[in-house]
């Protein structure tokens, strides 16, 4: 239930947080990770091979196959809308902050700048032993697993594994964003689960008019609005 529009409220808010999940690349040819379709679903083993732990050369291929499918991924009309939403938000004084709990890149190729990658890229490589060697851009997708050029450990896809922990640099500035938002919008996510349900309670506690996008709406969303919908429909008329 609300009564403002939600194209008004966005052309009136000021700090502004968009969280996206998984449906918002749907557009783009990407797999969402649940639902009819879904990685998780189609292929049940495949959660167990991008977990903490795993063996080196079971999850490079996994990022093989996943890098495969990304190269011809474009971003899509939502993508876009949110380029354009940021752009047009700063220039009138406003904050953007876009969290993102995809790892295809896809907001960053599109041009969104003030990006959040909250469970990593898969654009990027690191050492899997943390010996503190940069992560760096890695295109690679095939061939055996790569070694640390500067201690020979195997190297890894830089995305947050299940059972891992947040990035602290990520978890703090989305925690940063969340306080001070006055519009705090999740997208292509059901909103259900960590950490959208946890950013959803943020952003209504500092005050923020919450709203859920996305396809299928849960029963008891914590969201002030819920609006259904695909996101490559919605974000473009919504954003614009
Ligand atoms: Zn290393």
């Amino acid at each position: 239930m609300t009564t403002v529009p939600f194209l008004k409220r966005a052309r009136e808010a000021h700090k502004v947080v968009v969280l996206t999940g998984a449906g918002v690349s749907v557009a783009s040819g990407l797999k969402p990770y649940r639902g009819p379709g879904g990685l998780w679903t189609t292929n049940s083993e495949l959660a167990s091979r991008v977990v903490a732990g795993v063996d080196a050369e079971i999850l490079w291929t996994v990022t093989c196959d996943w890098r495969k499918e990304l190269a011809n991924a474009q971003p899509n009309a939502a993508h876009s809308a949110l380029v354009a939403f940021e752009r047009n938000l700063t220039t009138r004084g406003g904050a953007f902050t876009l969290i993102t709990q995809n790892v295809d890149g896809l907001h960053t190729k599109a041009g969104s700048l003030n990006v959040i990658e909250f469970h990593g890229t898969l654009k990027r490589s690191r050492c899997a032993a943390a010996c503190g060697a940069a992560p760096y851009i890695d295109e690679r997708d095939e061939g055996p697993v790569p070694t640390c050029e500067r201690c020979g450990a195997p190297v890894r896809p830089d995305i947050v594994l299940f059972n891992e922990v947040i990035g602290a640099h990520e978890d703090w500035t989305a925690k940063r964003a969340l306080r001070d938002a006055d519009l705090f919008v999740a997208i292509g996510t059901s909103g259900t689960v960590s950490p959208a349900s946890n950013f959803v309670r943020s952003a209504a506690y500092a005050g923020a008019h919450t709203v859920l996008m996305n396809l299928e709406a849960p029963d008891s969303a914590p969201f002030t609005e819920v609006i259904r919908g695909e996101a490559q429909t919605l974000v473009p008329e919504l954003f614009a």
